[in-house]
């Protein structure tokens, strides 16, 4: 029979690992499905850690590990991926917020041959006003740069043994797992689900955060941004040349304006878009940076099979 790994990258969960291991057990047992759940705790400061190892003591359907710090989901959602053993892994968040009978649908299309099912949000849980606005910012951005409809996909999706592996291939440390499951490609298909409310504790996401894992995301996954700066510089050559043929002809004209307005906008502009295109190189330069220096994903700390040895 194949099995199913459900990996839950879990920060600063404790009120929901076991209540999250309830109703996913309950479900898989109802439908005869052979899985084994993956918690990876995001070095949580509370103790959700204990929580899975007290779990992963308990059933041996259960693995988890913990970051030696915060890594951020991405990171976790990639440890998750390489401790997996299914031949479906399902990545969703441990609040509940992604249905968990959406996955008996994921499923069938994987069934059906799909290597990918991506999860897509008909319609966001409850949030506060800012919340919505700036993850609308976040996608409306994103959505310009990867040229795929950010708003609606979200992190819960299934994939194909397959299409792990290839993930896990990949040698770039920076990772944004959302574009990365569209860019590798694979027979896709959708589902549709609706996002629950956050049962217990509260969102990990900042205004801040969000911001920062927008830049981020943008350009560890594509060098459109650095092509603008070159854009936005022809532009302003050719409206430099218009400029510059009608001073000259007013100068020959004999009516030159004193034209210290246009001086000081011109520089206000045009010192304002070099500062922006060299703080968006500067961005790609600490990519490159990073990368360069080939530090690992994530460090972990402890896992729960390792426990068994001791
Ligand atoms: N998460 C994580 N590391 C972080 C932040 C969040 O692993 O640094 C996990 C978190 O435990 C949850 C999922 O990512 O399972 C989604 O986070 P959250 O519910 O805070 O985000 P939201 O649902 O508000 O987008
Ligand atoms: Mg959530």
């Amino acid at each position: 029979m194949p099995q199913l790994s459900v990996v839950l990258p879990s920060y600063n969960e404790e009120q929901n690992i076991k209540n999250t291991y309830g109703v996913l057990t309950e479900l898989f047992e109802r439908e005869q499905i052979s899985f084994e759940l993956v918690f990876v705790s995001d070095g949580s400061s509370d103790g959700t850690y204990r929580e899975i190892c007290e779990l992963a003591g308990s059933d041996e359907r259960v693995v988890g590990a913990e970051f030696s710090r915060n890594f951020g989901k991405e990171a976790a959602i990639f440890a998750g991926l390489d401790m997996s053993r299914g031949d479906a892994v399902v990545v969703m968040d441990c609040d509940l917020q992604h249905p968990p009978e959406t996955i008996l649908l994921m499923l069938e299309k994987w069934k059906e041959g799909a290597e990918v099912v991506e999860g897509i949000k008909s319609k966001r849980g409850k949030e506060s006003p800012l919340h919505t606005f700036s993850t609308n910012i976040f996608y409306s951005l994103m959505t310009a740069f990867i040229k795929m409809d950010m708003k609606a996909t979200s992190d819960f999706k299934l994939l194909d043994r397959k299409v792990v592996n290839a993930l896990l291939e990949l040698p770039e440390k920076d990772t944004f797992f959302r574009a990365l499951s569209f860019w590798v490609g694979f027979k896709t298909e959708k589902v549709y689900y609706e996002v629950r409310e956050r049962q217990y504790g509260k969102s990990k996401w900042s205004t801040g955060s969000l911001i920062r894992y927008a830049v981020s995301n943008v350009t560890s996954f594509t060098t459109l941004p650095l092509k603008f700066v070159s854009i936005i510089g022809g532009v302003f050559v050719i409206l430099a040349i218009g400029l510059g043929i009608q001073t000259l002809v007013r100068f020959i004209m004999g009516n030159a304006a004193s034209g210290f307005t246009t001086v000081i906008l011109l520089m206000l502009i045009i010192g304002g878009l070099i500062l922006i295109s060299l703080g968006i190189i500067g961005n790609y330069l600490a990519r490159v940076y990073e990368e360069v220096k080939g530090r690992p994903r994530y460090i972990i700390s402890k896992t729960t099979s390792e426990k068994e040895k001791l």
